[in-house]
């Protein structure tokens, strides 16, 4: 779920672990802690908070010296968030070390079974027990003790393991957890993420569920929990220092949210013919046959995914005629869900590794569903388990509360969309009137983040308030959603988004003197009823503030705040409206004094069910 970084080499690792280990903070944490093998003996340096809190812990101890080590950030799922529960883990006969993202599913049975053999527990976690069952299991090879505890355990895991009696050896292995190998000149870097190792060296290689690496400063080898070898594909990483460094901003998601206008041209380059109205994507161009005959679409997703899912579904109906339903994976995955021959699922996801949604997909996908990814992470889990996808291509996403994620997803949806939309009934004078619009997008995001001053100000009005409601209708309903969740996400601000005529049916109650409600009220075909929604929140004393159309002037005599995007036509909209909302969002964490790129309680990827 959150970070791992271990190294093999012959350097002294703890400032080049440490390092590493800044790079996934961004991923939200609750512990940390460190380890290396020192004269032979493993040394654990571990604490609640955060890296830094570490750090001081380290100087206090005078450091860690050793060139062999690894150090993790926690995610709490078992046992609260306390020192003892921080990794790393020790057993407690054989010396072993290890580092774990994920759950053990199956840890209360083999807890039991370890402690009748005798085996004492100094954490709450599933974690401790898999350090435990290694050392139980060792007989001096840790690779051998590694796979044979692997084949015992159900769950999800990025592990790393080093044992004090092999003092140059790492062994990782991987099922659910992303793991990445960097492999270096005499040394070699284990990550849970490419960014922590591309500073060191740009080889690396993945490793797959139920693989096993072993790894000493000449050389590795992989394998499966079975001691099958495998042998893994290196590759140039294709990620720039750039795109992870926070340039002249002060946070990374008000970085991402900047990024927005570059990152859609990246999406849309190669991909609009604007002139023959026509999509090109190379990504499902192979079952182009099928989708065109497809009858049904589910599209899966979580969070901000799911919102974007949302917009997909609205798009692939009203654009591309297709039945379309957006669901929580969550939820689709174990409601047994009826699969019609003909049905498309659409998996979405920043990462690839959501766990929700792979699991989803893969219950579709057994149905007989085609599977389609709408994915940022190239190479990702999910990637890699879809028929045909398309990537966003916006670049590495680090804010945990996701930005230009969801415009490229939104981008990537209305792409889909128009694709079908022209293979099935759409004609190409309609289809090329779309693409001209949707490649203003970009510099119409500009001109919103030009309004920045104004967000802010407009935000500074409401920011004590602790109960903001977001509303819209039609295609941005989602939009409402999503700025409902960005404004919890990190203010820690009880929002809720609704469709504007939900509002009536219950929620309205909740309006008292000065509430701060958001309507999305920009010109579409539901235009007339926002307004009225509007009317009644007023009436109750709510202030309203609204997104609306660029020369909108009625609105302003009903809205007691008006921010503006430029006009465009609705399906389109929701990418632009949501800009002011995550302006909102940010200034209102900032105002508040949250650490906007470290929200509390938060996971950037979501790798546990
Ligand atoms: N389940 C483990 C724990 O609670 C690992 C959590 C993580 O992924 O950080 O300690």
């Amino acid at each position: 779920m959150c970070g791992i970084v271990a190294y093999t080499g012959s350097k002294s690792c703890q400032h080049l672990l440490l390092e590493g280990l800044k790079r996934l903070e961004y991923r939200g944490y609750d512990s940390a802690g460190i380890a290396t093998i020192e004269n032979g003996r493993i040394r654990v340096v571990k604490t609640v908070g955060r890296v830094a809190n570490l750090e001081d812990k380290l100087e206090e101890v005078g450091g860690l010296r050793g060139t062999i080590g690894m150090c993790h950030t926690r995610w709490a799922t078992h046992g609260g968030v306390t020192d003892p529960n921080a990794h790393p883990h020790t057993d407690d006969r054989a010396g072993i070390c290890l580092i774990h993202n994920g759950i053990i599913e199956n840890y209360a049975a083999l807890k039991t079974y370890l402690q009748e053999k005798g085996h004492t527990f100094s954490s709450d976690t599933d974690t401790e027990v898999l350090a435990m069952l290694i050392g139980e299991l060792y007989d001096g090879d840790l690779e051998a003790a590694v796979q044979a505890a692997l084949r015992e355990v159900t769950g999800a895991y990025g592990i790393v393991v080093m044992c004090e009696r092999e003092p140059d050896t790492l062994v990782a292995a991987r099922k659910g957890s992303p793991l990445m190998v960097g492999v270096g000149d005499g040394e070699f870097i284990i990550a849970s993420d490419g960014s922590a190792i591309v500073s060191h060296t740009s080889q690396a290689f993945a490793l797959e569920d139920y693989q096993v690496v072993k790894v000493t400063p000449t050389g590795f080898r992989t394998s499966t929990i079975h001691n099958v070898p495998v042998t893994p594909k290196v590759q140039q990483l294709e990620i720039e220092l750039e795109e992870i460094e926070l340039g002249g901003f002060s946070h990374f998601m008000q970085k991402e949210i900047f990024e927005q206008p570059k990152a859609l041209a990246n999406t849309f380059r190669g991909r609009i013919d604007a002139k023959e109205g026509k999509v090109v994507l190379g990504g499902v161009a192979t079952l182009a046959k099928e989708l065109i005959r497809a009858r049904r679409t589910i599209l899966l997703g979580q969070g901000t995914a799911l919102h974007a899912a949302m917009i997909g579904e609205y798009m692939l109906e009203d654009l591309a005629k297709i039945g379309a339903v957006a669901e929580y994976a969550s939820e689709f995955r174990y409601r047994n869900p009826i699969i019609e021959e003909g049905t498309v699922a659409i998996a979405v996801s920043q990462s690839g590794e959501t766990a929700d949604t792979l699991a989803a997909l893969l219950e579709a996908k057994e149905r007989g569903a085609l599977a389609l990814g709408v994915i940022n992470v190239v190479g990702s889990t999910i990637a890699r388990e879809t028929d045909a996808g398309v990537y966003l291509r916006v670049g590495p996403e680090i804010g945990v509360a996701s930005t230009k994620a969801f415009v490229g997803q939104v981008a990537v949806l209305t792409l889909l969309a128009l694709w079908w939309a022209r293979r099935r009934q759409m004609s190409a004078d309609q289809c090329a009137e779309m693409l001209r619009h949707l490649e203003t997008v970009p510099e119409k995001i500009e001109r919103i983040l030009a309004q920045d001053a104004q967000i802010r100000r407009v935000t500074e009005k409401y920011v004590e308030r602790e109960n903001w409601l977001f509303l819209g209708r039609g295609y941005n309903y989602p939009t409402a959603l999503e700025g409902a969740l960005k404004l919890k996400e990190i203010s820690y601000i009880h929002a809720e988004g609704m469709p504007a005529a939900e509002m009536k049916h219950g929620p309205i109650a909740l309006i008292n003197d000065g509430m701060p409600a958001v309507f999305i009220a920009n010109r579409g075909r539901q235009y007339d009823k926002v307004m009225s929604n509007i009317a009644e929140v007023k009436a109750r004393g709510g202030h309203v503030i609204a997104v609306a159309t660029e020369g909108d002037t009625q609105i302003a005599k009903h809205a007691h705040d008006v921010l503006y995007i430029p006009d465009i036509p609705e399906a389109l909209s929701p990418m632009l409206a949501v800009v002011p909302l995550q302006l909102m969002a940010y200034h209102a964490a900032v105002l508040r004094g949250h650490d906007v790129d470290k929200p509390r309680n938060l996971a950037k990827s979501v790798t546990v069910e």
